[in-house]
C-alpha cells in the first residue's frame, strides 16, 4: 500500500480565521488551552455515550481521560484524549471548514474594524474553538482514530492555507493535538506552554470543574523521575455548594459549556431533592447569539445523569421562546440511555422544565427590579425571542408581561415596563393603548396618533413582527386590557365632546352614507373620527381585523386572504371634510366630488403607510385638482 499525502485547501472563511489567529492581537493566548481541553472533553462525553447506546460499537471506555504532554526541547505540547475521535471526513469537514452561523457577518465586521481593541472585543465574542491553537503555534499536527474504526488520519497545518492529510497507522483511539510552539514572547502574551506549572495554572483556572481526569507527568522532587498526576479536581460545580464557588469558576464553566468566549449576564441555580433529584445550573448569556433567530437554532441546555453527559441541546428542558439559556440539569433518577422521545413524554422532565421556567422568569424579574441596565441589555438581546412565550405559554404569560418592556410615546430612548405605563396612566383612562407597525417613525406620524397625542394619552409603539401577533392573544395587563389606537372605536372624548361628536354625527348622516356607497369597492364604512386633530381622513380596522402589516406576512408566506375591507373616518373639524359636506349637500350629482371622496381615500392610505391600488389614477386626479388653484 503507498501512502498517500493530501494537500488540501481551507474553505475561505476558515483560512480568514486561520490567519486572524496567526496574526493574533488577541492578548489571553493562554485560552487555547481551554479550546483544547474542552475539546478532548466533549468527545469523551461522546464516546461513552455512543457506547451506551449502541452496544455494537468496538470502543474502549475502560479509562477515558485527558492527558497533557510537554516536550521542552522539542518545544511541544500536546493534548490527547481517547475520546470519540474522527474520521477523515470528520476531519476535513470539522477542522478543515467552519460551519459556525454568522462567520461571514463576523469576518464582514472584522475587516472593518481598525482598531485593535475592538477586534479582540470581536474575537472574543465569536470565540475561535480549535483555531487558537494557532495563537501559539507555528504548526499543529493532529492524530485521531474515530472509535470503532481502524484506520487513523493525520492531519498537519501550519494554518497557511492549506493542510495535509495521511492515513495514520497504529493511531489510537481519540485525538492527540500536538502543537509545535511559537517562541516565548511575554510581551506578546506568549508564555512557556512547556512549563508544567504554567499548564497546572492554565488548567486549574479555566477547566477545573471537568469531569474528567487531565493528567500530566510532572516531575517529582525527591526523585526525579516525572510521576503522573491529575491537575484538575474534577468536581462537578453544581454538585458543590453555592458558597465553594467562584464567579471566575462559574464564567469557565460557561464558556465550556457554550463555546461562549464572553462570560455570563447570569448565572443561577436550582435544586430539587427527594423523590426525584436534580440540580440545575443556568446561565443567561451577555449577547444574543447570531443565530437566535435562525431555522436552526438549537437550545442551550445539557443533560447530565448522575454526572454523565447525556445529551445537549435538550429541547424537553427549556420551551422554543427561552432557547438562549445555557447550562446544564443534572437529574438523579433517570436512566442513562434515556431518549429524546422519551424525555418529551417523562412527567418528571416536564416538571422540571416548568420549574426552570419559572425560575428563569423569576430571575429575570429580579434583575429588572435590581439592576437595570443588567436588563436593559437582557432586553435588547433576547426580548424579542421572549415575546414569542406570549403566543406559546400560556401558563406563564402574565409572568412573561412582567418581565417584558416596550418602546413607548413616554420616552424617545428608554423602552417601558408595562406596570409604569400602568402608573402613568390617566385617570379614566381603562385600557393600554399600542400601535403597531414597521417603524417607529410611521407609528409617530401616523394620523391615529393625532388626538392621542394632543391629549396626552401614552402610546406603545411596537414594531417587532411578533408584536402583531401576541396583541391579539393576550387580553390585557393588571386588568387592563391592550387596545390598538388603529383599530375599532377609540373614545378619547369627555362628556362635552360626546354631545358635540353627537350633533356633528347628525350633521355629517347624509355625507357618511353617501361616501359610504361611493367607496364601497374599497372601505365597509365611513365614519366620523374622534383621533384626529390635523389630518383629514385616516383608516383603521375593526376590532378583529388582521393587521395591515399581518396582512402582508400572511400574503409573503403564500397565504390566500380574501380582500380585507376596512374603514374610513373623517376629521368632522377639517376644512376639506366640512367643505365636502357643504358642497354635497348643494350639489350631490356633481361628479367631482366622487373623485374627492376618493383622494380622501388615498392620502388615508397613504399617510398609514399603505399602497394605492391604481397610482396613475390617483396622480391623475391629484394634477388636476392642483391645476384648478393655479
Ligand atoms: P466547537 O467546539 O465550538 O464545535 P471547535 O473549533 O473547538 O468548535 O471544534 C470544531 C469541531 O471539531 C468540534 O465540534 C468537534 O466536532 C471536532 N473536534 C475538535 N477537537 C476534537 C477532539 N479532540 N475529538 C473529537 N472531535 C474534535
Ligand atoms: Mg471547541
Amino acid at each position: 500500500m503507498t501512502t498517500s499525502i493530501e494537500t488540501l485547501e481551507f474553505q475561505s472563511e476558515a483560512r480568514q480565521l486561520l490567519q486572524l489567529m496567526i496574526h493574533s492581537i488577541y492578548s489571553n493566548k493562554d485560552t487555547f488551552l481551554r479550546e483544547l481541553v474542552s475539546n478532548a472533553s466533549d468527545a469523551l462525553d461522546k464516546v461513552r455515550l455512543e457506547s451506551y447506546r449502541d452496544k455494537e460499537l468496538d470502543a474502549d471506555t475502560a479509562d477515558l481521560h485527558i492527558a497533557i504532554e510537554v516536550d521542552a526541547e522539542q518545544r511541544t505540547l500536546t493534548v490527547r484524549d481517547n475520546g470519540i475521535g474522527m474520521t477523515r471526513e470528520d476531519v476535513v469537514s470539522l477542522i478543515g471548514t467552519i460551519a459556525k452561523s454568522g462567520t461571514a457577518e463576523f469576518l464582514r465586521k472584522l475587516k472593518e474594524t481598525q482598531d485593535s481593541a475592538a477586534s479582540q472585543d470581536l474575537i472574543g465574542q465569536f470565540g475561535v474553538g480549535f483555531y487558537s491553537s494557532f495563537m501559539v503555534a507555528d504548526k499543529v499536527t493532529l492524530v485521531t482514530r474515530r472509535a470503532g474504526s481502524d484506520e487513523g488520519v493525520r492531519w498537519e497545518s501550519a494554518g497557511e492555507g492549506t493542510y495535509t492529510i495521511e492515513p495514520a497507522a497504529d493511531a489510537p483511539q481519540g485525538t492527540a493535538v500536538t502543537l509545535h510552539l511559537k517562541a516565548e514572547d511575554a510581551e506578546d502574551h506568549l508564555f512557556d506552554y512547556t512549563s508544567t506549572a504554567k499548564i497546572r495554572e492554565i488548567v486549574k483556572k479555566y477547566s477545573d470543574f471537568l469531569t474528567w481526569p487531565i493528567r500530566m507527568a510532572v516531575e517529582s522532587p525527591e526523585e526525579g523521575a516525572p510521576e503522573v498526576e491529575t491537575i484538575n479536581s474534577m468536581k462537578a460545580l453544581w454538585a458543590r455548594s453555592s458558597s465553594d464557588v467562584t464567579e471566575d469558576e462559574y464564567n469557565e464553566f460557561y464558556k465550556h459549556v457554550s463555546h461562549d468566549w464572553q462570560n455570563p449576564l447570569e448565572t443561577f441555580r436550582l435544586q430539587a431533592e427527594g423523590t426525584f433529584e436534580y440540580q440545575a445550573l443556568l446561565f443567561i448569556p451577555s449577547q444574543a447569539p447570531m443565530d437566535l433567530f435562525m431555522r436552526e437554532r438549537k437550545r442551550g441546555v445539557q443533560l447530565y445523569v448522575k454526572r454523565v453527559f447525556i445529551m445537549d441541546d435538550c429541547e424537553a428542558l427549556m420551551p422554543e421562546y427561552l432557547r438562549f439559556v445555557k447550562g446544564v440539569v443534572d437529574a438523579q433518577d433517570l436512566s442513562l440511555n434515556v431518549s429524546r422521545e422519551i424525555l418529551q413524554q417523562d412527567r418528571q422532565i416536564q416538571l422540571i422544565r416548568r420549574r426552570l421556567v419559572k425560575k428563569v422568569l423569576s430571575t429575570v424579574k429580579t434583575m429588572m427590579a435590581a439592576d437595570a441596565e443588567k436588563y436593559a441589555t437582557f432586553w435588547k438581546e433576547f426580548g424579542r425571542a421572549v415575546k414569542e412565550g406570549l403566543l406559546d405559554d400560556f401558563e406563564n404569560r402574565d409572568a412573561i408581561l412582567d418581565i417584558s418592556s416596550f418602546p413607548s410615546t413616554h420616552d424617545a430612548e428608554e423602552p417601558t415596563a408595562l406596570k409604569q405605563y400602568v402608573e402613568r396612566m390617566k385617570e379614566g383612562q381603562e385600557h393600554i393603548y399600542y400601535m403597531t407597525g414597521d417603524s417607529r417613525p410611521s407609528i409617530e406620524n401616523s394620523p391615529h396618533m393625532e388626538a392621542l397625542r394632543a391629549k396626552g394619552f401614552e402610546v406603545l409603539v411596537l414594531t417587532d413582527p411578533i408584536d402583531e401577533m401576541w396583541v391579539d392573544a393576550v387580553s390585557g395587563f393588571e386588568g387592563k386590557q391592550f387596545k390598538s389606537i388603529a383599530k375599532g372605536q377609540v373614545d378619547l372624548d369627555t362628556e362635552d365632546e360626546k354631545k358635540t361628536a353627537e350633533e356633528q354625527q347628525k350633521d355629517f348622516t347624509e355625507l357618511l352614507s353617501w361616501m359610504t356607497t361611493t367607496l364601497g369597492e374599497s372601505v365597509k364604512e365611513v365614519r366620523l373620527s374622534s383621533r384626529l386633530t390635523t389630518s383629514p381622513a385616516c383608516i383603521v380596522g375593526d376590532t378583529h381585523d388582521v393587521t395591515p402589516t399581518l396582512e402582508k406576512m400572511y400574503r409573503a408566506m403564500g397565504q390566500e386572504l380574501p380582500q380585507i375591507k376596512r374603514i374610513l373616518e373623517l376629521n368632522p373639524t377639517h376644512p376639506l371634510v366640512t367643505g365636502l359636506k357643504s358642497a354635497h349637500g348643494e350639489r350631490a350629482e356633481d361628479a367631482g366630488l366622487a373623485e374627492t371622496a376618493e383622494l380622501l381615500y388615498g392620502m388615508a392610505l397613504l399617510a398609514e403607510g399603505g399602497e394605492l391600488t391604481d397610482p396613475s389614477r390617483f396622480i391623475k386626479l391629484l394634477a388636476t385638482r392642483l391645476e384648478k388653484t393655479l
